[in-house]
């Protein structure tokens, strides 16, 4: 049972990291990785992704007017639960913020409003420069 975990843990890991450029939803990932291997179930799945987002591994987005989540790989951040990101709404590329004068802008946002902002959910959305040029 533990090593059919870690094996539907990797397919997931794989998958996303050989899609890294797109935002994909649970059901789309299921789909793709129940065709590869055969016997994973939707269940397996869903906690994989789950578990996969608290060690940082996977990012998860909600798009606003959306009900499903995107699930996208998280490029060599072991600490993504700790910074903001920012997406591209056209292209899905997403963009770590991990600089010091992020950390500054939600200080000020938790001194001005009281508000204490949660970096794991927050997501500024925009678009990027290579969309811009389109
Ligand atoms: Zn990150
Ligand atoms: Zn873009």
């Amino acid at each position: 049972m533990g090593a059919y975990k870690t094996k539907a843990r990797e397919e997931i890991l794989t998958y996303l990291k050989n899609h890294k450029e797109q935002r994909l939803t649970a059901k789309e990932i299921y789909e793709a990785v129940s065709k590869e291997k055969e016997g994973i179930n939707r269940t397996t799945i869903y906690r994989n992704l789950d578990k996969l987002c608290e060690t940082g591994e996977l990012l998860r987005f909600k798009e606003p007017n959306q009900e499903a989540w995107y699930y996208q790989y998280s490029t060599g951040h072991a600490n993504c639960r700790e910074h903001i990101h920012a997406q591209c709404s056209q292209c899905g590329k997403v963009f770590h913020l991990d600089k010091p004068f992020v950390d500054t802008f939600a200080l000020k946002v938790s001194a001005e409003y009281g508000l204490d902002m949660d970096p794991a959910k927050t997501i500024i959305v925009g678009i990027c420069k290579k969309c811009k040029r389109k």
